[in-house]
């Protein structure tokens, strides 16, 4: 194993959980870990990183404690007939089996017949790794992955608008020196708490934060003006706001004509929807709505951010495009301390999405319909860019077709048993593959169903690179040597591959993958080819698009990174923003006399994505047991049931139940739950997989449902 690299004191690394990837320090202290980690480690806060300030939050705290051996995996392990029990396997016995499985489907199938399914807490080395083994081992184009599921509406219209997706656009710092923050569908006081600073500052300077969210969460607390729509309309609430704006000659005509397109269209298609009309359709008050556009436009800086709440739903490319019409109609984007940004999730959620193992696209952010980035990408790789498999399926579509036309899936850091929308389906389709292969950490929902299970380093076992939320490419260091018997991804594909004929090598330690990717990302939207670990200690982290710059003596000088995009121009090709002319649709699922609710999903503090981890970790599992169903008083008074009453929620797809927890803070016409777990109160047996048609994106937010007292079991 590589040695850790040299820190100041203890390692300094970053958080393997979400978007922010705040800084820590992992130490070695005597006499073991609290938290029941591996003896001796314990993190401390690093306050000189920008982004957290040594501030943590409880996942963070206790990261430790998945590393520890009882939590996780240590052995492969594979199931040796098909109705038989996992069992612990050699390494050589269950790397062989995988191969031969995806040799076999290959071979008898095509390349087609082989799926790949990542995820976005990989560092970008693995994402980077697994997207070539897809594409020139297996020569499929079906590979895709979980963040699909995360930030993919934003990335859709982010790129539609500006020509370009960086999840913020500028340094999260920025946040607390605008002047007013639009904070949309996102509960960041629980999903990453230590960015609340950033609110608690800009209040502090007498700014404001209107906060659009249908529950009155701990965030909408901080809130100067919180607007609590109805799940699946914050298009329509976006669309009243411009109008508004534009009426009220809050309209920054000097920016549209020096700095945009489209603009005619867009205002035609604003000025549609009347603030009566969008009180109707939202639940908004018109009052709500003027207070909220003369906060917005009036304000000296002003930025959106959005998060999944108007991004995970079957409109939310259009939805997340209005909200940037109103930041280009007032002239915030491309401009200092102002603009447009989505708050992305997963921990290499950014990055994840950049360098290959989503269905469209190559190294770099390239498209893959794209000719000159396959030729490029094709000549790092050392392969003929027509041998390159076209764009694959989304990660639901995907998932849909398996054990129809894909009958073998490598599945790696993803856990779609639990968090998949319509999991009780998607469940069903991974049970009747041929073959389902799973490098994990631990042993998931999804890796239960598994012929083979490929046991993998974590974050501080390994080094890798991470993109956090502001495109700041961060270098996660190993502090500790994994357990034997566990590998890490890159070995795995580097053993597949040389199974699989592969004979041009494949790399498996991080460094020589990063120097690699730097080279196919090259010239591409995210260009990463001036950056190295080197750099990226020395800077604790570099923004991207940073190329490699070379004079014409050939001399070599340092790129800064671009922690602003857009000051000068947009990445488009004219150089100007784009409005795109978007209309208010309903949700795919509206109530009616048989599901007469919305279910609306989300996360708690104490709780991560599927839970894969967080589930395994005590501290966390005190903190937040269990799932529940949040409901408003005249409901639970309708329905006669009390406080921790278990609820039976039912909508077309399935059912799952959870204790009731009775609020205020809730719309009396919604439901909420969490989605972290598996069994009987799993939320995602309800949601519903309609699909954007940009993004792709399944409509998590929002679907209709009944709720009815739960009968004795
Ligand atoms: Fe980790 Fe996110 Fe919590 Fe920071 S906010 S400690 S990155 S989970």
């Amino acid at each position: 194993h590589a040695k850790p690299l040299a820190a100041r004191s203890g390692t300094d690394t970053h958080c393997p959980y979400c978007a922010l990837q705040c800084g820590m320090t992992l130490r070695r202290a005597d006499g073991g870990d609290e938290a029941g980690g591996p003896p001796g480690l314990e993190v401390a806060e690093r306050p000189d990183f920008p982004v957290n300030r040594g501030a943590l939050c409880v996942k963070g705290r206790t990261a430790t404690e998945v590393l520890a051996p009882h939590a996780r995996l240590t052995r492969p392990l594979v199931r040796r007939s098909s109705s038989g029990e996992l069992e612990p396997a050699e390494w050589e016995e269950a790397l062989d089996l995988v191969a031969a499985a995806l040799a076999r489907t290959r071979d008898e199938h095509g390349p087609d017949a082989v799926g790949v399914f990542g995820g976005g807490g990989l560092t970008n080395e693995k994402a980077y790794a697994l997207g070539k083994f897809a594409r020139v081992v297996l020569g499929t184009s079906q590979i895709d992955y979980n963040g699909r599921f995360c930030m993919s509406s934003a990335a859709a219209a982010g790129t539609r608008a500006f020509g370009l997706d960086r999840g913020l656009p500028f340094p999260l710092e920025d946040v607390g020196r605008t002047d007013c923050v639009v904070l949309v569908g996102s509960n960041l006081a629980e999903t990453m708490p230590p960015a609340l600073r950033h609110l608690t500052e800009l209040r502090e300077r007498g700014g404001t934060l209107i906060v659009v969210d249908p529950r009155r969460t701990r965030t909408a607390e901080h809130a100067d003006l919180h607007l609590a729509p109805l799940p699946g309309t914050d298009l329509a609430l976006a669309l009243g706001l411009l109008h508004l704006v534009v009426a009220e000659g809050g309209v920054d005509t000097g920016y549209i004509e020096a700095r945009t397109t489209g603009w005619p269209e867009a205002r035609s298609a604003a000025m549609a929807h009347w603030p009566e009309l969008v009180e109707r359709v939202t639940g908004v008050s018109v009052p709500e709505l003027r207070r909220a556009a003369k906060l917005f436009s009036e304000a000296g800086n002003a930025m959106v951010l959005t998060a999944r709440g108007p991004e995970q739903q079957s409109k939310g490319t259009d939805t997340v495009g209005a909200w940037i019409n109103l930041c280009l109609a007032t002239g915030r984007p491309g401009r200092p301390l102002s603009g447009y940004g989505c708050l992305t999730g997963q921990g290499n959620g950014q990055g994840g999405r950049e360098h290959g193992q989503k269905a469209d696209q190559l190294p770099g952010y390239r498209r893959l319909d794209d000719p000159a980035a396959r030729e490029h990408v094709a000549q790092v790789w050392g392969v003929d860019p027509a041998s390159l498999p076209g764009p694959g399926r989304s990660a639901y579509e995907l998932l849909d077709a398996l054990g129809g036309d894909v009958r073998t899936l490598l599945l790696a850091g993803s856990n779609p048993v639990v968090s998949a929308p319509h999991a009780a389906h998607v469940e069903q389709r991974l049970r009747s593959l041929d073959f389902l292969a799973v490098c994990d950490v631990v042993l998931s929902e999804s890796a239960r169903l598994a012929d083979v299970v490929l046991p993998v380093t974590q974050w501080a076992e390994e080094t890798g690179t991470t993109t956090n939320l502001e495109g700041r490419v961060l270098l996660r260091r190993k502090a500790v040597d994994p357990p034997a018997g566990v590998r890490t991804d890159l070995e795995v594909l580097e053993e597949l591959a040389a199974r699989l004929g592969w004979e041009k090598g494949f790399p498996a330690g991080p460094e020589e993958v990063f120097d690699e990717l730097r080279r196919a990302s090259a010239g591409g939207p995210a260009d990463y080819s001036g950056i190295s670990y080197r750099r990226i200690a020395a800077e604790d982290g570099v923004f991207w698009p940073c190329p490699e710059q070379t004079g014409d003596d050939g001399s070599r000088s340092p790129h800064p990174g671009t922690p602003r995009l857009f000051l000068d121009r947009f990445a488009t090709p004219d150089g100007r923003a784009r409005f795109v002319p978007v209309m208010h649709r309903p949700a795919d699922e509206e109530p009616d006399e048989g599901y007469p609710l919305r279910l609306t999903t989300g996360r708690v503090l104490s709780q991560y994505q599927s839970g894969a981890q967080t589930r395994r970790v005590g501290a966390l599992n005190e903190a937040a047991p269990g799932p529940f169903v949040e409901l408003h008083p005249s409901l639970a008074g309708r329905l006669g049931a009390g406080e921790g009453d278990p609820l039976t929620v039912v909508s077309r797809r399935g059912r799952a139940v959870a204790p009731a927890r009775i609020t205020r803070g809730i719309r009396p016409d919604t439901v909420f739950m969490p989605f972290h777990w598996d069994g009987d109160g799993r939320a995602n047996s309800l949601t519903n997989p309609a699909l954007d048609p940009v993004s792709r994106m399944p409509e998590f937010k929002v679907c209709a449902v009944r709720v009815e007292l739960a009968g004795p079991t």
